[in-house]
């Protein structure tokens, strides 16, 4: 009575994986690809490592918890160390800032670089923190889908907060209003990117993503992001849950609202339980072909994707960190282009990841791995070569001015991802990068539940369900659904 087949082995999948297992349940997971971590991947090119999918890592102790939940040490699996500076920002009129993870630092550089009084950032940074307290036990840890949810002191408390929140306003608006300083409100708004969003749609209450980021800190992981999917498939496997690789699932099986197994191959393999970690979309158009989509999966706009150059560059530059952002020069616009128009702003805000700064054998000596990436719309037939083609003059242009170089002399090595590209390897609907966008203050709700409301004994966790995308939220996505299993004693 206890067999739970997951299928799909992004991060949400492989943690929903070790909870069951040690809540007593045999599970087995298949994976359409050859390996496992989804979006979490990374290849070689030559003598450069490059991580393929997310690259800033925050909230560490939910990874370490995997692994005390099975009375393992974490350290001897997975490691990673506290980054000094969360990022290095550069704008386009010569002003610079390090945000250090150091408060009293990162203040003073923000008086110094920008001018603005430490006290206006303390108050915003406090206000963020409160608004995270409020909110997190009702739109992070638990599902927003059961009535039981909502009959608790802590989140009576938060809906009575309601008008704190600022729910009502949009991102922008709040940061222009406690910020008042071009630059400041343009590196706060950048915060509603990390679930593919636009600081100008986004509802004020996302004040609280950077709070995950200044409290909680950034870290790496010893050997690179792809190391946390590799550090939770080994705990998957020593603890006895079979991972089965290549194997595409085609159908969830059904019969009378409920599921008894999967077809892969032909061949059918029978479960109590089915959870799928693929994107909501594809499991309904493709693996429930006899239910409907619901409708508002059709209608949701989805997050943003990107398209990354992944480039060898034979110098090193000490004006970079392990995270660095180039912004553009007029940040409303190149959201417009994005969400409204379906399209890339010609003066782009470049992201520039470069491990090697802290993992040297990711890059040959006197070299550097560069991911650089930018944001863009979700995949809707663009003819992304073409695209690619004016962003790469764009890119190359806008750094050759602001860190003065040849760029095209430097780039050793090349590899290039589209949306498409990202929706091919990562079977991501349309290649988005964290589910659906959160452009809307009611994007929560309409994001789909981690059950099937029909289907009894049919769940769903990841990126593109409730909470939503960004590694931290699939971690979460998985404590909610393993929470509505009750432990079993199956040996
Ligand atoms: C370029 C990029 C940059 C990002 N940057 C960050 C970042 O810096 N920080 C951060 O926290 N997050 C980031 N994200 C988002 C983060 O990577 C995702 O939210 C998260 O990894 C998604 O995990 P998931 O559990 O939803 O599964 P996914 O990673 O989406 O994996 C789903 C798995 O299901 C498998 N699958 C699909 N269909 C089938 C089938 N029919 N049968 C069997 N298996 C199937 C797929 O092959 C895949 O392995 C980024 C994402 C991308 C793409």
């Amino acid at each position: 009575m206890n067999k739970v087949i997951i299928i799909g082995a992004g991060i949400a999948g492989l943690a929903t994986a070790i909870r069951l297992r040690n809540k007593g349940y045999n599970v087995e997971v298949f994976e359409a690809n050859s390996y496992t971590g989804g979006k979490i991947s990374s290849f070689n090119i030559s003598q450069y490592r490059f991580d393929a999918g997310p690259s800033l890592f925050t909230l560490p102790h939910l990874v370490d918890e995997l692994f005390t939940l099975c009375n393992e040490n974490p350290r001897n699996y997975f490691n990673y160390k506290q980054k000094d500076i969360h990022c290095n920002y550069f704008w386009n009129d010569g002003k610079t800032l390090s945000a250090f993870s150091d408060k009293k630092k990162y203040l003073k550089e923000i008086k110094d670089q920008l001018d603005v009084d430490p006290d206006t950032v303390e108050k915003y940074l406090i206000k963020s923190k409160k608004k995270f307290d409020l909110t997190k036990e009702i739109f992070l840890e638990k599902s927003l889908h059961k009535y039981k949810t909502y009959f608790n002191k802590n989140v009576i408390k938060s809906i009575l907060s309601i008008y704190n929140l600022d729910l009502f306003t949009s991102l922008n608006r709040v940061n222009e209003k406690e910020l008042n300083e071009q630059h400041l409100v343009q590196l706060y708004n950048r915060y509603a990117t990390y679930n593919g969003s636009s600081p100008y749609e986004t509802p004020g209450i996302m004040t609280l993503i950077q709070h995950l980021e200044s409290h909680y800190g950034t870290w790496i992981p010893d050997g690179g992001m792809v190391n946390i999917a590799k550090s939770i498939t080994s705990l998957l496997l020593n603890n006895g849950v079979k991972i089965h690789l290549n194997e595409k699932v085609d159908e969830i099986i059904l019969d009378n609202n409920m599921s008894n197994g999967i077809r892969v191959n032909g061949k059918i393999y029978n479960a109590d339980y089915i959870i799928s970690n693929m994107d909501i979309y594809y499991t309904y158009n493709f693996l429930l072909k006899n239910y409907n989509i619901p409708n508002n999966l059709e209608d949701i706009e989805r997050s943003s994707s990107a398209i990354i150059f992944y480039w060898g560059i034979k110098k090193l530059f000490k004006q970079l960190e392990l995270h660095n952002i180039f912004f553009s020069s007029n940040y409303r616009s190149e959201f417009e282009a994005i969400f409204q128009n379906g399209s890339l702003y010609n003066d782009p805000t470049i992201y520039i990841n470069v491990t090697s700064k802290d993992i040297p054998n990711d890059a040959p000596e006197g070299s550097e791995n560069w991911f650089v990436m930018v944001n863009a719309p979700s995949d809707s037939d663009h003819n992304w070569d073409l695209i690619v083609q004016d962003l790469r003059k764009n890119i190359i242009h806008k750094l050759n001015k602001m860190l003065g170089v040849n760029l095209e002399d430097l780039i050793e090595v090349e590899k290039i991802y589209t949306p498409k590209t990202i929706e091919h390897t990562t079977h991501s609907y349309l290649g988005s990068l964290y589910g659906t966008s959160s452009n809307s203050r009611l994007s929560a709700f309409l994001r789909h539940p981690n059950f099937h409301k029909k289907v009894k004994n049919l769940y769903f966790c990841g990126g593109s369900v409730h909470p939503g995308g960004g590694i931290p939220l699939c971690l979460m996505s998985a404590k909610i659904v393993s929470d509505q299993f009750s432990k079993v004693n199956n040996e």
